[in-house]
C-alpha cells in the first residue's frame, strides 16, 4: 500500500517535471521572438523602415575592419535634402515626413544587396557602400540626384546635397573618420549651392 502511494507519488512529480519543462521550452522560445523585435526595432528608423544610425555605425566598423584587411573599398554616400525645413513651413510636417518616406522608397531602390541605406538623422540618410570605389559612388550618387530632378513630388521639387567619401586607408584611421570626410563634402556641397555633390579628397 505504501509503495503504491509513493509510486504514485513519483509519476505525479514527473508529469508535473515534465509540464514545467514544456512551459519553460515556450517561454525561452517567447523570449527569443521578443528579443529578436526588440532588436528589429532598436535598429529600424519607425518613419520611414529603413535601418538607423545605430544600425549604420555598427556595421561600419565591420565593414571598415574587413575593407582594411582585405584590401577592397568602402564608401559612403551622406546625402541632405535641401531646404527641409522651408518645405515643412509650407506644407506641413504631415506632407515632409510623407517626402521622408518617398525619398527612403528611392534609395531602397536605388542602392544594390549589399549597400545599406539608413536614415542617418533628421533628414539626412546615409549609404554604406562595401566593395564600392570612388567611381561606383560617384555613379550612386549622380543618379540620385538625377532621379530626385525627375521624380514626381506630391510638393514640389526636391533636390538633395551629396557628400562622398572613399576609403584612404592613409588618412582614415576608422569608419568614423570616413563619416566625418563625408559630412564635410557634404557641408562643401551645401556651400557650393545645394543640388549637387562634393568628393572628399
Ligand atoms: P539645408 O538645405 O541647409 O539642409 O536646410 P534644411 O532646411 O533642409 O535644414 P535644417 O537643418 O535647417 O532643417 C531640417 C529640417 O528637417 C527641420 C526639421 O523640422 C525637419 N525634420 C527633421 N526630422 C523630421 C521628420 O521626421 N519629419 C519632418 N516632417 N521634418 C523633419
Ligand atoms: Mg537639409
Ligand atoms: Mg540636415
Amino acid at each position: 500500500m505504501e509503495l503504491r502511494m509513493q509510486r504514485k507519488a513519483l509519476r505525479n512529480a514527473l508529469i508535473e517535471k515534465e509540464t514545467i519543462v514544456e512551459a519553460l521550452g515556450r517561454t525561452q522560445a517567447e523570449l527569443e521572438i521578443a528579443n529578436r523585435m526588440l532588436e528589429e526595432m532598436a535598429t529600424t528608423d519607425a518613419l520611414t523602415g529603413l535601418r538607423n544610425r545605430r544600425s549604420f555605425d555598427e556595421r561600419l566598423v565591420d565593414e571598415f575592419e574587413s575593407a582594411k584587411r582585405w584590401m577592397r573599398p568602402l564608401s559612403i554616400v551622406m546625402l541632405d535634402i535641401d531646404d527641409f525645413k522651408k518645405r515643412n513651413d509650407h506644407f506641413g510636417h504631415a506632407a515632409g515626413d510623407t517626402a521622408l518616406r518617398e525619398v527612403a522608397s528611392l534609395l531602397r531602390t536605388a542602392v544594390r544587396r549589399s549597400d545599406m541605406a539608413v536614415r542617418f538623422g533628421g533628414e539626412e540618410f546615409a549609404i554604406l557602400m562595401p566593395g564600392a570605389d570612388v567611381a561606383q559612388a560617384a555613379v550612386l550618387a549622380l543618379r540620385l540626384l538625377s532621379s530626385v530632378r525627375t521624380g514626381r513630388w506630391e510638393h514640389g521639387a526636391l533636390t538633395f546635397s551629396i557628400g562622398v567619401a572613399s576609403m584612404n586607408l592613409e588618412a582614415d584611421r576608422s569608419g568614423l573618420a570616413m563619416v566625418v570626410r563625408a559630412d564635410q563634402a557634404l557641408y562643401d556641397a551645401k556651400k557650393q549651392g545645394k543640388n549637387q555633390c562634393c568628393f572628399s579628397d
